[in-house]
């Protein structure tokens, strides 16, 4: 019973929660973002500006169904196995540890430095950093086949919608749970060693201030139909709606481009940007013929696992001699992904 009211907790903490992305204040800001920008840039009324944002055919696509079942079984599976995972702090306390055991560097060399400064600087750093580590994970789940395997699950969704975040497969998103706790740690303990024990955030509704900045500036627009697009020299720094709905596209040109979560920045430095274009006609998916039967709990679920196991299967084999074709669809998609 316990189990079940945790579940239930859980699912609504998502939406209450301001350190998550689909907290309900963030909601409802894209959809105001979204309305402001089909009435003053797409030039519709605000009956019709409604009627788009809140289309039946994307809400109760074959796509959106398999995200809404898709968030509410990845709750379940994480709410059992998180509390077994390493966190940010245990990464922490370890790399202060084992910076306070090599002292390569005074520690508390900037300790005497202003409070604001401390905060404002671990703030930026906090975000900059997880970010980063956002980008790095991101294009190696695109570059290799055993975690394109994965990945391929979030862009097996023909439609998006803000739900479309949560369609991960769960052994993707345990590699980004690590990712953040290694992120965080690291930055943790940077800090914590140079600047001592005045490192703090600065946070709005306990969410770190950047993050919140993010979130009501239309995160969830990102995955949605609205294609809202940015000036061009802004989609250097930050990414635009439409510059992720090109990285869900099927069209060869968009293929590995805009790996980037909230900053652009990564994209120019490391040549992966792409602008935004009117993203209306867009097609989205793997690209595959059978792109709408790649919504089934087989294919979200057991098929990556297979994939992802056929992968080093096919590794076993080709070290220890055997001639055995073992299939791997994962390699058919990333070479497509590739071309
Ligand atoms: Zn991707
Ligand atoms: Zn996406």
């Amino acid at each position: 019973m316990e189990f079940f009211f945790d579940i239930f907790q859980n699912l609504i903490d998502q939406f209450t929660n301001p350190k998550k992305r689909v907290f309900v204040l963030y909601l409802f800001l894209s959809i105001l973002i979204a309305t402001g920008w089909l009435i003053f840039y797409k030039k519709k009324s605000l009956k019709d500006s409604f009627k788009f944002i809140f289309s039946r055919k994307i809400f109760f696509s074959k796509s959106a169904k398999s995200d809404y079942k898709v968030f509410f079984i990845n709750q379940i599976i994480m709410l059992l196995v998180s509390p077994h995972l390493l966190t940010q702090i245990t990464i922490a306390t370890a790399l202060y540890f084992f910076f306070f055991e090599i002292q390569f560097i005074e520690m508390g060399l900037f300790s005497s430095a202003p409070q604001y400064l401390i905060i404002s600087l671990f703030t930026l750093t906090h975000f900059v950093v997880d970010d980063f580590s956002k980008y790095i994970v991101h294009r190696w789940m695109h570059k290799w086949p055993f975690l394109w395997a994965l990945h391929k699950v979030h862009h097996s969704a023909t439609n998006l919608t803000p739900m479309t975040v949560f369609r991960t497969h769960p052994l993707e998103g345990l590699v980004f749970t690590l990712r953040s706790a290694f992120a965080q740690g690291v930055t943790i303990s940077t800090f914590v060693y140079f600047f001592g024990s005045g490192v703090d955030l600065y946070t709005i509704l306990g969410a770190n201030l950047f993050v919140f900045l993010f979130n009501i500036f239309g995160s969830n627009l990102r995955h949605s139909h609205i294609g809202i697009r940015y000036w061009k020299w802004l989609e250097y720094i930050l990414i635009s709606p439409a510059q992720h709905h090109l990285h869900h596209s099927v069209a060869k040109e968009h293929y590995n481009k805009n790996y980037g979560a909230a900053l652009a920045l990564w994209d120019w430095i490391f040549g992966s940007l792409h602008h935004s274009e009117d993203t209306d006609n867009l097609t989205l998916g793997l690209g595959t013929e059978d792109d709408q039967k790649k919504h089934t709990l087989k294919e979200l679920y057991t098929i990556p696992v297979l994939e992802f196991l056929g992968f080093f299967k096919k590794r076993f084999y080709l070290l220890f001699g055997r001639k055995k074709k073992v299939k791997d669809e994962s390699e058919i998609y990333f070479k497509k992904s590739l071309q």
